[in-house]
């Protein structure tokens, strides 16, 4: 039985990447394994398998009865519903440590690195697996993409010196252009107000609490109309009514190094004390760039039981 190896839900580039990129690695160790994803593609990650002639990982929301890795996240609320009913053979992760847990022994690569994808790298050569152009590519992107060419707090020298190794076997050599055309790909809003707050949306469960938070990672933030905002934030109140305590949107602009934050919770002052904003019509949180690092620790402190 070949395994499935499987990223977060509303997928990102690196957790779709990682997937591909993971199935390889795993068939050149000789485990048989199928990269398949938990929704469809977003338009950045559309733009790099189109660069690269990859197809999209066939879409699955049932893993019963299946041999799993996880890539990018090990948070049950990101999981397939019944990924109990799965037995979870690995996971390669770059998050905080999540609450998914095992019944048998299994293979995990975690490091507090800024891309799953470098990560990958590292197996790779671990293994002496070869990676081809096309998904080294790929995975350049994904290392890109999570480190917002390499400016995130979450960036380190390892993803530098991945990205490097993969750029030259991909014979890539601008990689902020390429960077740049992927974010512009990224930085399209023509979607409803409920897809664009959905397209990179993760629910936590923060002492009992779950809360949803959203990122857009934008190239200027002026591309965002007051009048979207407005419908934002109130599409951002209807998904806090669907049964969570809190609902956040994290509006990132690559270029100023920083985001606006948009808030629908009954708790609002909480949240905005802890990530270090004032209450006004605008929230800016200069240099907070990263969901991970700058937004969920905070949080997670802040709402502990
Ligand atoms: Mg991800
Ligand atoms: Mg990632
Ligand atoms: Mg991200």
């Amino acid at each position: 039985m070949s395994a499935l190896v499987l990223g977060h839900k509303n997928p990102d580039t690196d957790s779709i990447v990682a997937a591909i990129a993971y199935a390889h690695v795993l068939n050149g160790r000789g485990i048989e394994a199928t990269a398949v994803a938990q929704g469809e593609v977003a338009p950045e990650t559309k733009f790099v398998l189109d660069k690269f002639k990859l197809q999209a990982p066939k879409v699955v929301s049932s893993v019963a009865d299946k041999q799993v890795y996880l890539v990018d996240y090990s948070d049950l609320a990101q999981a397939p519903e019944d990924l109990g009913k799965a037995t979870i053979l690995g996971i390669v992760d770059h998050h905080k440590l999540g609450d998914v847990t095992t019944d048998t022994p299994l293979e995990c690569w975690i490091q507090p690195v800024g891309c799953s994808n470098t990560i990958i790298k590292m197996v790779a050569d671990y293994y002496k697996v070869a990676i081809p152009a096309d998904i080294a590519g790929a995975m350049l992107c994904a290392i890109l993409s999570d480190t917002v060419l390499f400016k995130s707090p979450t960036c380190t020298q390892q993803d530098k010196d991945a990205a490097q190794a993969l750029a030259k076997i991909a014979g890539v050599s601008d990689l902020e252009a390429l960077g740049m055309d992927m974010f512009k790909a990224k930085s399209n809003l023509d979607a409803s107000p409920r897809n664009l707050i959905f397209r990179d949306f993760k629910d936590f469960d923060m002492g009992g609490k779950k809360i949803g938070i959203g990122q857009l990672e934008l190239i200027s933030l002026s591309m965002v109309s007051a009048d979207l905002k407005a419908k934002l934030q109130a599409e951002l109140a209807a998904v806090k009514a669907e049964g969570r305590h809190s609902a956040v949107l994290v509006l990132t602009d690559i270029m100023k190094e920083g985001s606006e934050l948009l808030v629908a919770s009954d708790d609002e002052d909480t949240i905005i004390k802890a990530l270090g904003a004032t209450k006004s019509d605008c929230m800016w949180l200069d240099g907070v760039m990263s969901r991970k690092k700058q937004v969920v620790p905070p949080l997670q402190a802040a709402f502990k039981a």
